[in-house]
């Protein structure tokens, strides 16, 4: 990473009282502990020790907790199962909005437990560190649970009996115990926080590619196009498109290289890791559009934008928001009117849009526009239409038709999630052809739900560059605590620091699991299916916002420099759970409509 002043940021001495070099003074305490612990846990975990990190006879100086069977941690998930099943029946009794608030702690609820299972059954596989975060993970939402019918059990028709009972409260006091999670914080130091998670042998190729892609050509510039809020590089789009990263999703047969949800969350995640808009956010627009075309779109339709979307000829931008329309897209005002031009039968567009990302660059629009003026017809008088445009590469422009239709663009400075732009945009009569009505005229009303469907797949996609997001900030917090010296210990030796690094590890390892297994889901069924990927963004989105300024925190003030990268990480994450769905909408009209069966 080149920092401001010339060096990288790896060379950099690192800011502290001591050297780099750890120095490891394990008190009497600790060694009299160790002395005691188990030797087959110890054999264990100096078997995860030596896979993970350099110097497994470290373990000698640490506590080493008893590690938890799986089989405690899924009879503990298994025993949670029924108070959130009750909560939610007895919410079905009302309506969502007669209960926000109880909605959307429940759903966050049956959404941690959703993800603590899918860590547990990749545990099974994966071994011991990642059974060890899966039984923090699992006792952290026992804990919740217990706390959701202590202080709110009246709002969610819970009471005495819906606690716990001894076995999982017993489990939850191991699984949580600090020691514990201190543990997975110094396995992560050690490893330098890398994800090298076991998957099939195709992911991993998926992962190995895309990691040395990003290495090489993300991370070089990912700091300076933050900091000067430049556009991404056609260069760089060229080797994104050459690596087919823009064909993900789409079918061979249209040209794309279709490789399934999981790896297209794998990529993602490692090109988020770089850079969440120069890199991950690429994927996001063709994604959305390439799953409305295929939902929607005519055969014609998909043969000829396809194959564009998936080599990259054509870059897309999403417009659906209004400057007074958000989350309440069946509002949306901007009007398609029928018109014809040099005899060509088609639409003109008028209105403003806002937040349309990387409009600038983009060739064509994915935009939702009312082609029924009548308000009350709410989403039935929506229609998507796929709007081209010429390029521009700046922060403003203005584009006049041949026949008066205008288009005007700026981009709205902020201060994260730089390298696409996000343009407030005025339609003025600008002229569509009628073949870019998606799906032609049999799908006139419905681009709602064309749009809606293409959003589950962007909001699949938006966990996978939380994930991307929060793991390049556990990797930079990893290596920095390790290098950071203050009254005369690297800050890794201090319990805080371990504890606050294993809880970024557990958290992130539950938001990776829930989002493949989500991307999973998504692969057998992608409708019944959506309201996982919502779960998986709703997670993985705030454990990006909580991983990064944990890791801030641990970087004291040069977390807050610019230079350092974990800056750039903290004002990213924030956008997160804004958009694809802001999460209060995902918690109560997404998440708690499923969740109630609505
Ligand atoms: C950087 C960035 C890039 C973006 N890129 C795009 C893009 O490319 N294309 C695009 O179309 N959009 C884009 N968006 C827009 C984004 O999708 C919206 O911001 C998002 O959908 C929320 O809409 P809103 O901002 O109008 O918030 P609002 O809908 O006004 O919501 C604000 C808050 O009001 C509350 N609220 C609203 N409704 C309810 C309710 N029913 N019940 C309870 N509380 C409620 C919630 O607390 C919510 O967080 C982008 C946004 C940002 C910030």
């Amino acid at each position: 990473m080149v920092l401001a002043s010339g060096r990288r940021e790896e060379q950099r001495p690192c800011r502290g009282s001591g050297g780099t070099k750890r120095a490891r003074h394990a008190d009497s305490d600790v060694r009299t502990r160790a002395r005691n612990a188990d030797p087959e846990n110890l054999a264990r975990l100096r078997g995860f020790l030596h896979k993970w990190g350099p110097d497994p006879s470290l373990v000698k100086e640490q506590v080493v907790p008893t590690p938890l069977s799986l089989d405690r941690t899924r009879k503990a998930l298994a025993a949670l199962e029924a108070p959130i099943a009750r909560a939610i029946a007895s919410a079905r009794a009302r309506d969502v909005d007669e209960q926000q608030v109880a909605v959307a702690r429940l759903a966050d609820l049956a959404t941690k437990l959703r993800a603590a299972q899918d860590l547990a059954a990749y545990a099974a596989t994966a071994g011991a560190i990642y059974q060890e975060q899966a039984a923090v993970f699992a006792g952290h939402v026992a804990s919740e649970v217990a706390r959701l019918v202590r202080d709110n059990g009246g709002e969610h028709g819970l009471g005495a009996s819906d606690l716990p009972g001894d076995e999982t409260q017993t489990f939850a006091r191991e699984a949580l115990a600090d020691e514990r999670v201190r543990a997975i914080g110094r396995a992560v130091a050690q490893s330098k926080g890398r994800n090298d998670g076991p998957l099939d042998e195709m992911l991993v190729l998926a992962r190995d590619a895309a990691r040395d892609f990003t290495d090489s050509e993300v991370a070089p510039h990912a700091e300076r196009i933050h900091r000067n809020d430049e556009l991404v590089s056609e260069e760089f789009l060229s080797k994104m498109a050459e690596l087919g990263y823009f064909g993900l999703s789409v079918p061979e047969q249209y040209g794309g290289v279709e490789m399934g949800n999981v790896a297209m969350c794998i990529t993602t995640e490692e090109l988020s890791r770089g850079s969440l808009a120069a890199a991950g956010s690429l994927i996001t627009r063709p994604e959305i559009l390439t799953k409305a075309l295929l939902a929607g779109g005519t055969e014609a339709q998909k043969l000829h934008w396809l194959p564009k979307l998936a080599s990259g000829e054509l870059m897309v931008g999403i417009s659906v928001t209004e400057p007074d329309v958000g989350s309440d897209v069946a509002g949306v005002k901007c009007r398609a009117e029928r018109a014809t031009q040099d005899g060509v039968a088609g639409w003109t567009i008028t209105g403003p849009k806002a937040w349309c990302t990387f409009a600038g660059r983009a060739d064509i629009l994915a935009l939702l526009a009312r082609t029924d003026p009548d308000m009350k017809k709410g989403n039935a008088g929506l229609t998507l239409f796929i709007v081209p445009k010429p390029r521009a590469l700046g922060h403003e422009f203005e584009f006049t038709q041949a026949g008066g239709g205008k288009l005007a663009g700026k981009a709205d400075a902020t201060p994260g999630y730089r390298g696409m732009h996000s343009f407030t945009l005025n339609f003025e009569r600008w002229f569509v052809p009628a073949e870019n009505v998606v799906g032609g005229e049999a799908q006139i009303g419905r681009g709602f739900y064309l749009q809606m469907g293409g959003f589950s797949a962007g909001r699949l996609q938006t966990a996978g560059r939380a994930c991307g997001v929060a793991q390049a900030a556990l990797e930079k917090t990893a290596e920095y605590v390790v290098d950071r010296v203050q009254f005369g210990k690297p800050l890794i030796d201090y319990q805080l620091t371990q504890y606050k690094l294993g809880w970024m590890a557990v958290q992130l390892a539950a938001a990776r699991a829930i989002t493949y297994a989500a991307a999973a889901a998504m692969d057998e069924d992608e409708r019944k299916a959506s309201p996982y990927a919502a779960q998986a963004k709703l997670l993985a989105c705030d454990v990006a916002v909580a991983v990064t300024q944990d890791g801030q925190l641990l970087h004291g003030g040069w977390g807050y420099a610019e230079e350092y990268a974990i800056s750039r990480y903290v004002v990213d994450a924030q956008v997160l759970p804004i958009f694809e769905g802001v999460k209060p909408i995902l918690q109560l009209r997404v998440v708690g409509k499923s969740l109630l069966g609505g």
